[in-house]
């Protein structure tokens, strides 16, 4: 499994879809990535046979990959890294700090600091 930009996410995948949710490492908030489409010949195929059937599944795990990774970097945009303990969080978690020139922290380095 590749890895993820936050420590939790759910994989909402069918085989018409890949849907992805990340959860922000301080307060557990989703964020929703878009949700990318299967777009492949197979999937109009209702009757695999085995042979068709393991070329889909090579297909569909490629594309999985791919569709996981575009929506890593979706989150990214969507999350900040804090810059001490390099957690991702949401919005509401950072903290943009004075003495981090102009960098950015989650609310946990940010409490430690005092
Ligand atoms: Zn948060
Ligand atoms: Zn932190």
């Amino acid at each position: 499994m590749l890895e993820s930009v936050t420590k939790d996410f759910s994989d909402y995948s069918t085989l018409e879809k890949f849907e992805f949710e990340f959860y922000c490492d301080c307060c557990k908030k989703a964020v929703k990535t878009p949700v990318l489409e299967f777009v492949s010949g197979f999937k109009r195929k209702r009757f695999l046979n085995g042979d068709i059937k393991k070329a889909r599944d090579i297909i569909y795990a490629a594309d999985h990959d791919s569709a996981f990774e575009r929506a890593n970097i979706e989150a990214m945009y969507e999350l900040n890294r804090c810059e001490i303990c390099g957690a991702m969080v949401c919005e509401e978690c950072t903290v943009y700090g004075k003495n981090l020139n102009g960098g950015v922290c989650c609310k946990k380095c940010n409490e430690s600091e005092k």
